[in-house]
């Protein structure tokens, strides 16, 4: 099972700016719900409510009225470096000789630990364990007074992935990496955008603009840095020169809404011809396509109109599955996939059935779903993946299990993980058949996590010494 990311959501220039930003990371609370938080301005003071658990679990009208102003910025996490804990919940803020700061940052910076180990000779502490402090930090000592040059400077510094909202008193900005791994785009509420006094929202998916009544504008491009004050939008590059970007192909396979746009691609346009290319390139006899819900379904109906074969929900999903839920004391075999999938006899029994997910990691997840659906007696099970085979860690914020563990690292043949999994057949697209041609340009997305082939240097971030190392620092 992969566990999510995170999702930042931001607003400047709307009365109660903070109700906005949480109706907003309601929408993007598919990635990450260990903790959220939100921080507010309302041009003389920073207000910051932070805790653990769902928006809906943690935010009610108290807080909301503690956060005062007209802009503000959330961030909703799943922890991938630094530990679930209060002290890692964003965003973060600090008081610095600019006045106070606050951030919001998707995706992991693959230079944080040189950074913090020189900041740290020089003198800085440091309060989290998050690789995100960093970015404060910087801005905190950037040789400028002004918050856009300082944050400018900072993110110039930065290695690997971030999609970053930045506020002060009366500025926010909205922010991603050289190569853009993490989608955000931009949106407004009212006027045109060439006007000054009218709303701006910023999200990691549009999918959430709807809820706050804004319109989708842009993605912000890669490299770019876009300000909002008093004196309207401002755009500016990061680095001089942008290097070819390579954002996350699996923002598009797994992470995002179906409903959303990211890297100006409809995710559900492209799960569905995903779909597709699998039922081209692992073709099979069935009376049945089912979808693992909810991650295959979008595959399915894919796989199912290019196939032929009907598609039919024989795995029903439990939504009301909570955080926590008490096992018989006995115990129950897989008892957290029975708790979540349950199967549809009449779908299942005596029937060929083709079973679609979106990915394959440590294959365990897989295992547990099949001898869950083996149960109602099917006459053949075919396991359909919508990626590539996933052999590498990934950097740039996406929580793999360690490479050892990875399904396709330990067994090389598809007989093997067929015979690992407990089905007839498995099949996973091909790395080419990932790229469709309307994506325009396979060169523009990452793809490291399936050919190993990492877009910056990784050398500084081999997750778990990160994490031993932080640990090591950390107070205990
Ligand atoms: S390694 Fe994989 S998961 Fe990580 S950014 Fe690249 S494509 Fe995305």
């Amino acid at each position: 099972m992969i566990r999510e990311e995170c999702g930042i959501f931001g607003i400047y220039g709307q009365q109660e700016a903070a109700r906005y930003v949480y109706l907003g990371l309601h929408f993007l609370q598919h990635r990450g719900q260990e903790s959220c938080g939100i921080i507010s301005s309302d041009h003389t003071s920073l207000y910051k409510q932070i805790g653990l658990g769902k928006v809906s679990e943690f935010f009610d009208e108290v807080k909301l009225d503690y956060l005062r102003g007209s802009q503000a910025i959330g961030h909703v996490r799943y922890s991938t470096t630094g530990s679930p804990t209060l002290v890692n919940t964003q965003p973060l803020s600090a008081m610095t000789s600019k006045g106070p700061i606050a951030l919001a940052h998707n995706g992991n910076l693959t230079n944080a630990m040189e950074i913090r180990r020189r900041l740290m000779e020089e003198g800085q502490t440091f309060s989290t364990t998050s690789d995100s402090e960093v970015i404060l930090h910087l801005i905190a000592r950037a040789p400028f007074q002004d918050i856009v040059q300082s944050t400018r400077w900072a993110l110039a510094q930065l290695e690997g992935a971030f999609s970053v909202l930045v506020m002060n008193r009366d500025t926010l900005i909205a922010a991603r990496d050289p190569r853009g791994f993490r989608p955000l785009a931009m949106a407004t509420i009212g006027q045109a955008i060439t006007s000054s006094a009218e709303t701006y929202v910023f999200s990691s998916e549009d999918t959430a603009f709807g809820i706050v009544g804004a319109t989708r504008q842009r993605e912000i491009s890669p490299n770019e840095m876009v300000v909002v004050n008093h004196g309207g939008v401002q755009s500016f590059s990061i680095l001089e020169t942008s290097p070819q970007p390579r954002q996350c192909i699996f923002e598009l396979i797994y992470f995002a809404k179906p409903s959303s746009r990211v890297f100006d691609t409809s995710v559900y346009q492209y799960r569905y011809e995903i779909g597709r290319q699998l039922a081209k390139e692992f073709p099979v006899e069935a009376d049945y396509v089912v979808p693992v819900p909810d991650s295959g379904i979008v595959a399915a109906i894919g796989y199912s109109n290019e196939s032929g074969i009907p598609l039919s929900l024989g795995l029903i999903r439990s939504h009301y599955v909570g955080r926590t839920f008490i096992e018989p004391s006995q115990g129950i075999r897989d008892f957290g996939v029975r708790m979540k999938f349950m199967p549809v006899p009449e779908v299942i029994r005596g029937k060929r059935i083709v079973l679609i997910d979106d990915s394959i990691v440590r294959g365990t997840t897989s295992r547990k779903i099949v001898q869950v659906i083996k149960e109602m007696q099917p006459k053949e099970i075919h396991f359909r993946v919508a990626s590539p085979p996933v052999k590498y860690p990934c950097f740039y914020g996406i929580d793999f299990s360690r490479p050892e563990e990875l399904l396709a690292n330990k067994l090389k043949t598809l007989e093997e993980i067929a015979h690992f999994i407990g089905v007839n057949s498995v099949g996973y697209v091909s790395v080419e058949g990932l790229f469709p041609s309307f994506l325009l340009d396979g060169k523009r997305f990452c793809r490291a996590c399936f050919d190993g082939e990492y877009p910056t240097r990784v050398s500084d971030v081999r997750k778990e010494s990160f994490d031993h190392e932080i640990q090591q620092a950390s107070l205990r």
